[in-house]
């Protein structure tokens, strides 16, 4: 298995900040980048030296884009898995088209993970408004009604606070493909992230503490505080236990739910993650230097921290017009993703500190 050659071109489906960022890592290692998304003005083509604007359905467009490119990867996990089978009739799709299958269907997901051995919180299928009933016995309440497919950012999934709420949820979500999670009392939740190489090489970060509000990623600590060993460690095997099952190739990251009694799997995500965006300062390799090298056959760089400590916040909506007032703190990494609508919820940017944050104060305030 030899490494891509400097001046090689990585294919990159998908256009948001996740590509604009592995472009910029791949740019560091004498690649170049050409970016495959729908989108009308995608920000990864910024720092890219190729675009094709096109549907993934657009058979034309995708032949043209795996004659142009050595690889290809995701920074997206909703790209129709038959568009991924295409490209990999043609030129290798690191990960793999198995990893993005698995990780687009939240049941098959859990089903994967549980043969591997790994908890989720307690679910079942459900296809009907029969099954949601039968399921809310079961399960009880407050639970979590999800689509199986395309759910992102707390976009997919419905709280169900009593069984009356049952028939509007199912409605709301379009009364098929769904799954109802019983709602976990969580301590906290954290994600491992993780890059395998070409060659089945291991690269494990240290564990990222994660805060949601409202679905949404606001804040990531790392290391995580106050997670059991025991738990970390078994959160970590899985997420191995997954990434080898795969055969994995790229960077990883599985969010757990932080319990009493251990962690229960959440999800994972195929491809670099918001909760490791830290890494750009504060690892002695970031996770998109991470994924460029795992995809391009290189060997993987350390993933020890840079400091002690680092804590990376999204910048969302509107907050983006503010956001340059954070550089009148020094220690402050501003990265912004140059994306013309600042819908609310939507992310712009974040900021991450290494070190030199508050201490004492809560840190994930
Ligand atoms: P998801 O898209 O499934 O990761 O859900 C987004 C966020 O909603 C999670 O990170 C949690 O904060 C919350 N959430 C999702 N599922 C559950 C659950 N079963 N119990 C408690 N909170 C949940």
């Amino acid at each position: 298995m030899s490494a891509l050659p400097p001046r090689a071109t990585i294919g990159i489906l998908g256009g948001g900040q996740l590509g604009r960022m592995l472009a910029m890592a791949a740019a560091s290692l004498g690649y170049r980048t050409h970016i495959f998304a729908p989108d009308p003005d995608p920000v990864a083509a910024d720092v890219s030296a190729a675009l094709t604007r096109a549907d993934y359905t657009n058979r034309r467009a995708l032949a043209r884009f795996a004659r142009s490119v050595d690889v290809v990867t995701f920074e997206f996990e909703n790209v129709p898995a038959e568009a991924v089978l295409f490209l990999a009739a043609r030129v290798p799709v690191r990960p793999g088209v198995r990893a993005l299958e698995v990780a687009q269907d939240r049941l098959v997901e859990k089903r994967f993970v549980e043969g591997l051995g790994g908890t989720p919180a307690p679910y079942a299928p459900v296809e009907t408004l029969e099954d949601l009933e039968t399921a809310l016995e079961t399960l009880g309440t407050p639970a979590i009604l999800k689509t199986r497919r395309l759910g992102y950012d707390g976009k997919g999934q419905v709280r169900i606070d009593n069984r009356a709420a049952a028939r509007e949820a199912f409605a709301v979500l379009g009364g098929q493909g769904l799954l109802l999670e019983a709602f976990v009392p969580f301590r906290s939740e954290f994600s491992i992230l993780l890059a395998r190489g070409l060659d089945g090489s291991e690269a494990l970060y240290p564990p990222i503490a994660n805060r949601h509000e409202g679905g949404i990623l606001a804040l990531s600590l790392a290391p995580a505080p106050g997670l059991e060993p025991a738990h970390v460690a078994a959160a970590t095997a899985l997420a191995v236990r997954i990434a080898d099952a795969l055969a994995y190739v790229g960077v990883l990251a599985c969010e757990f739910f932080a319990l009493a009694d251990g962690p229960r799997f959440n999800e994972m995500a195929p491809r670099v993650h918001n909760s490791g965006h830290w890494t750009i300062e504060g690892a002695e390799t970031s996770q998109f230097a991470q994924h460029i090298r795992a995809v391009a056959g290189l060997p993987l760089g350390s993933p020890a921290l840079t400091g002690a400590r680092a804590r990376m916040r999204n910048i969302l909506g509107a907050e983006v017009h503010r956001a340059h007032a954070l550089l009148a703190d020094p220690t402050a990494r501003l990265h912004l993703y140059g994306k013309a609508e600042a819908a609310p919820g939507r992310k712009m940017g974040h900021v991450t500190h290494v070190d030199h944050f508050p201490v004492g104060a809560d840190l994930l305030d």
